[in-house]
């Protein structure tokens, strides 16, 4: 075992531990892993920051990085039937879901391929002859890169692909629950040939192998995708260096409709809005929040529906979605939901286990749907993060927004209506980093993703995604110096 990639070589955890990774589906051992300590990795770190400080690879050709990236992409297309295996077991989706998966993380590699060299600075007008001004954008310098576990490698490539297209070095720190992905990574980079110590990864739980990456004085930035609560103690521990800091968090994603909205369609993407991948998607549309007049007709449709959704193991073609990832996420769902009926939503579908015996295995839960929620509700406020939707009514469209927006979150939202106009109005309104209007889940690595509020600090993907891992320098070049005479330069 060395699944650890530190200065260019795979080693083993210094302290000889080890994790075993098992699949949420069946709790099938999939690989015992080696499980880092804060002395790998501050080895890491090291590592990291000997390659920005010494090596060429920061002021290295923009080319010949998009070259790399490109080259990352190819083997990621050749490997595909191998990388959503892995992704698949770890995280007990379905397999079509992770092949989805992997088309994505090959888009985001090849977008920073093609825009690793756009906006590389301007020249300033001074309005001096004897002055050239220019702002240019350099690396930051070492990236601690911490990833979740529910879309394990897509987030990564989300980190990994700008920081490379800006010349900084890494550490990767995958979830202790999730790491198969980042290895097979680690091992393409090698192969496309990535310098030795401008790639890192260390595996392990986050506040042992996790915790230098926000506190070493030799990280530059700190780019975490994860809970809040996580996100909290991160920012805090980053401070006492000022390290840059980004942060995408959760969500509590409003999916908003409207009377006049396509019935059929919106009453089918309130289901993928938030069952997809049972819940566990940081933009999951899990509050449903919809016009009184047609409120119970199309909660009684969405339940009928619910109900049916077939739950099965990630190789199971019959399968909708499958299950949560581990016993203690489950655990904190079931807790959530006990929480929302004791505050006094309906219970409308769900809220149990499945007592199908070939699921008993896996840590499944049924799709759930909460009626009658109201605001202050802690079933409204948290963010369960699995297959349970909350219900509220609205009367008006000042009351659909004011009801969307009264959360601490702002990760993402829809609505639903065929009027156009009130349409762009709730849009524009809804205190959120990404608006689907008529639709719900797609992105394009193109376009900024991002949180409002405590959904997190700063951008991934689109042009800000990229300006995340650089700095902004102002050179300001006097080709005519004379002397100036404003200090003792008197008779
Ligand atoms: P988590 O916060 O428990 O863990 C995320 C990562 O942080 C893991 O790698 C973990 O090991 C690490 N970590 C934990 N404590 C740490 C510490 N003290 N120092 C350094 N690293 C530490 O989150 P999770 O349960 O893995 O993921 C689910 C959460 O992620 C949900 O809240 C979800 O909304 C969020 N998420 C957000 C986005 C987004 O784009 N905004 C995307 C995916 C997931």
């Amino acid at each position: 075992m060395a699944d650890l990639y530190i200065a260019g070589l795979w080693c083993s955890a210094e302290r000889g531990e080890t994790r075993e990774i098992r699949c949420p589906a069946d709790g099938e051992l999939i690989s015992t892993v080696d499980e880092a300590s804060s002395v790998d990795t501050i080895k890491a770190i090291d590592a990291a920051r000997r390659a920005f400080d010494h090596s060429e690879w920061p002021t290295s050709s923009v080319h010949d990085r998009s070259d790399l990236l490109h080259r990352v992409a190819d083997l990621l297309v050749e490997n595909k039937a191998e990388v959503a295996r892995a992704e698949t077991l770890d995280t007990g989706k379905r397999l079509v879901e992770s092949e989805y998966d992997v088309d994505d993380i090959v888009g985001v590699f090849r977008h920073y391929a093609s825009t690793a060299a756009e906006d590389a600075g301007r020249v300033i007008d001074t309005g001096r002859l004897d002055i050239r001004s220019r702002v240019v954008r350099e690396p930051i310098g070492v990236c601690a890169l911490i990833t979740p576990w529910n879309y394990p490698l897509l987030q990564t490539s989300w980190k990994v692909a700008p920081a490379l297209a800006a010349g900084n070095t890494f550490v990767l720190k995958p979830s202790e629950l999730t790491p198969s992905t980042a290895i097979l990574l680690m091992r393409h980079l090698e192969e496309a040939g990535l310098p030795a110590g401008v790639g890192n990864l260390i595996l392990g739980a986050g506040p042992t192998a996790g915790g230098p990456l926000s506190t070493h004085p030799g990280v530059d930035l700190v780019s975490f995708t994860g809970g809040v609560e996580t996100g909290r103690r991160i920012m805090a521990a980053a401070a006492a260096t000022v390290k840059k800091v980004a942060l995408e968090l959760g969500g509590k994603n409003p999916n908003i409709v409207f009377a006049d909205a396509d019935r059929e369609a919106a009453l089918d993407f309130a289901l993928t809005a938030v069952f997809l991948h049972s819940g566990q998607v940081c933009s999951a549309g899990a509050r449903l929040i919809v016009e009184e007049s047609i409120k119970d007709a199309f909660v009684d449709e969405l339940v009928e529906r619910a109900r049916r959704i077939r739950l099965g193991g990630p190789f199971d073609p019959e399968a909708e979605t499958g299950p949560l990832v581990s016993a203690a996420h489950r655990e904190k769902v079931e807790a959530y939901v006990a929480r929302g009926l004791a505050e006094g939503a309906t219970l409308r579908c769900g809220g149990a286990r499945p007592d199908d015996p070939e699921l008993d295995k896996g840590f499944y839960y049924r799709p759930t749907i909460l009626d009658d929620c109201k605001s202050g509700m802690s079933v409204i406020q948290d963010e369960s993060f699995g297959p349970v939707l909350t219900v509220e009514a609205f009367s008006t469209e000042d009351d659909a927004v004011a009801t969307a927006n009264d959360s601490i979150y702002g990760l993402a939202g829809a609505v639903w209506t065929e009027n156009a106009g009130k349409a762009e109005r709730v849009a524009s309104r809804l205190r959120v980093g990404t608006v689907w209007i008529n639709d719900y889940h797609p992105y394009v690595p193109q376009a900024e993703w991002g949180g409002y509020k405590q959904s997190g600090t700063g951008r991934e993907l689109g042009a800000a995604g990229l300006d995340e891992y650089r700095e902004t320098k102002h050179i300001w070049h006097n080709v005519r110096p004379a002397a100036q005479r404003w200090f003792g330069g008197g008779e």
